[in-house]
């Protein structure tokens, strides 16, 4: 598997694949990669001639008192995995190649950039928008691969594609868990012990929620995360899968099928977020 640092060698490389005839998966990460990225790079594998992954913390992302600097970047680990995972290449660049001196050029996803995550993440979507586009323009690859975890994002990119008609396929990939429930997350290690073992009910209250034919849905959901030991809730909401607008007012379970159930709670250190479709 090849290690490439710079924009110009990752191009040269995906160019060099697509004259052959090659098509290309791309799994865009910041790194810390866990099972979660794996499913990504798996099934990219499996669609896919060439795999690239990308491992990049993102600092147009992170708001001014959020976790930049102390993300964790285990990159010798991450290579490991990725190439376990059948990748070829994983592109690393440093923040100064992505963004070069002058940049002030961003994405903006109106309307869906500032719902839900967006509301307590400012500028949040646009940085993700912004990095994607151009790890896109970079590797220029057939397909892209997003993981259902941070589903607003997922969202956001596809509708980036749609708007701005990027020649790529944005494929959407089912969450993966740990045995008890918890969404695999990088962040998951910013809990303590005692809150790793309350954690998992996030995805219990949501799934609760998901089943439960309740008119109150949301209010009874956020209620269960309350009584997650020092949990504070950002949101739960009940959302159009598309469009990411809350749901109408509450209406039977049959009406509600198909809808999204998100939320995003703080548990000490961390921010879990968490989300399920309505079946
Ligand atoms: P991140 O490194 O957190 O920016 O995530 C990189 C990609 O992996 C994103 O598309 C995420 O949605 C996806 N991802 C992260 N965690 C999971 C998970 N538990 N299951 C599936 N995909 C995930």
């Amino acid at each position: 598997m090849k290690i490439i640092k710079t924009p110009t060698a990752m191009s040269d490389l995906a160019s060099s694949w697509r004259r052959r005839g090659l098509t290309i998966g791309f799994v865009p990460t910041m790194g810390a990669l866990h099972q979660g990225h794996a499913s990504l790079i798996r099934r990219a594998r499996a669609e896919n001639d060439r795999v690239t992954a990308s491992v990049f913390v993102n600092p147009a992302q992170f708001g001014p008192k959020e976790d930049f600097l102390r993300y964790p970047r285990p990159f010798a680990a991450d290579c490991a995995l990725a190439a376990q995972e059948g990748a070829d290449a994983v592109f690393h660049p440093e923040p100064a190649d992505v963004y070069p001196r002058g940049s002030s050029t961003f994405v903006e996803v109106a309307g869906l950039s500032g719902l839900l995550c967006g509301a307590f993440r400012p500028g949040h979507f646009r940085g993700v928008a912004t990095v994607v586009l151009k790890l896109l323009n970079i590797v220029q690859p057939d397909r892209a691969y997003f993981g259902e975890k941070d589903y607003q994002q997922l969202v956001v990119i596809k509708s980036m594609a749609r708007d701005l008609a990027l020649p790529v396929r944005v494929v959407g990939c089912p969450t993966v868990r740990e045995s008890d429930g918890l969404a695999m997350s990088s962040r998951n290690a910013y809990l303590s012990p005692a809150q790793r073992l309350w954690a998992p009910r996030l995805h219990e209250a949501l799934a609760w929620g998901a089943r439960s034919s309740r008119v109150s849905l949301v209010a009874a959901v956020r209620k269960r995360i309350l009584g997650i030991p020092g949990a504070s809730i950002d949101y739960v909401s009940l959302v159009d899968p598309d469009t990411l607008a809350p749901a109408p007012a509450p209406k039977a379970q049959a009406v509600r099928r198909g809808l999204r159930l998100l939320a995003a709670v703080r548990i000490g250190r961390a921010r879990l977020i968490d989300n399920v479709i309505v079946s």
